[in-house]
């Protein structure tokens, strides 16, 4: 059962900022509830003060230039990512991932900001998010923040924000040319959470076709998406062929650290890595060989 609790709904973010700052460790931001009321039903939230920041529509924006980068303010809704045709051209990864997260009833009230906040180790923005070399800016009454999506989640739904701070922005930088990445989330059935998720990004030299750069990012195999730093290795400065691709992901397999639970063994989501990650790496490569 819910236990009491006041209700704000501050429009401003000054508004929410103060009313985070006077109430603190007592109080929880909520943005859809979509993520939220299931610990709150269970009684592990228990907030005296729940500030409802959906109503604040300066949080809610998709913006592009090519100096900036892409900027998501973080009430935007997953479907309003997955449909923007700004995001569709210039960085389908995201429009194609989003496709992929539950239903399309949660995508049109789920944020994506409430997404990255939850830091469930089985969500599928926070990976495709590092691969994009994302950041994300926090805000609060003390001033302002910015650091890389990478170091965003500290465990099992944790992450660095503090009590009085609220998640703002997501950033992406402009994809530099050549580049090509691609997502799989491997899931028992449609719209559930991934089992494994794997999405690689590679970057390659346009003179000689070297990989130049690679991000291999896994979801669901640790308390929060990692990358896979030793397949990266085998890969960056060589011509990627299919045995290549073939060692970098045993190394992946070699350096997940899963658990064993309902929906599937360690060993069962080890696989899945050796099997996701060539698979995906192929599709990346082939996309940056026509960019
Ligand atoms: C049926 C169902 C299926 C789902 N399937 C998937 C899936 O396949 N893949 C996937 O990735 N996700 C999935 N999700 C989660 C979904 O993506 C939610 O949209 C997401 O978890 C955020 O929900 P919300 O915006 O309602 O946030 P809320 O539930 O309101 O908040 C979630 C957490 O973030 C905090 N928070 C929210 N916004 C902010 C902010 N701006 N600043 C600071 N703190 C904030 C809240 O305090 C809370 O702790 C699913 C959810 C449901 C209900």
């Amino acid at each position: 059962m819910i236990n009491d609790f006041e209700y704000f709904t501050p429009k401003t973010v000054e508004e929410a900022l103060a009313l985070l700052s006077q109430y603190k460790e007592d109080s929880k931001v909520i943005a859809g509830g979509q993520s939220l009321l299931i610990p709150m039903k269970q009684g592990l939230v228990a907030p005296k003060y729940l500030i409802d920041i959906k109503g604040i529509s300066s949080l809610d924006y998709i913006s592009f230039d090519e100096n900036d980068g892409l900027k998501i303010g973080s009430l935007t809704t997953h479907r309003a990512v997955e449909q923007s045709p700004v995001i569709r051209k210039r960085f389908g990864l995201l429009s194609e991932m989003e496709s992929k997260v539950a239903s399309v009833q949660t995508r049109n009230w789920g944020t994506i900001g409430g997404n990255l906040c939850h830091s469930d180790p089985a969500g599928d923005p926070v990976p495709v998010l590092i691969a994009l070399n994302g950041t994300v800016k926090m805000v609060s009454s003390r001033g302002e923040r910015t650091i890389s999506v990478e170091d965003f989640s500290t465990d099992y739904f944790e992450t660095v924000l503090e009590p009085d701070e609220i998640l703002a922005e997501i950033q992406v930088p402009d994809l530099p040319p050549h580049t090509g990445n691609a997502y799989i989330k491997f899931t028992k059935r449609e719209g559930d959470m991934a089992i494994v998720g794997t999405t690689v990004s590679i970057t390659l030299d346009s003179k000689n076709g070297i990989c130049k750069d690679v991000r291999i990012v896994l979801g669901a195999i640790a308390p929060v998406p990692m990358r896979a730093r030793e397949a990266e290795r085998v890969l960056v400065g060589k011509e990627i062929n299919n045995k290549l691709l073939e060692k970098a992901a045993n190394a992946a397999s070699e350096e997940a650290s899963p658990v064993s639970d309902i929906h599937a063994s360690e060993e069962y989501r080890k696989e899945l890595v050796k099997v996701l990650v060539k698979r995906v790496g192929r599709e990346a490569l082939e996309r940056a060989q026509k960019a």
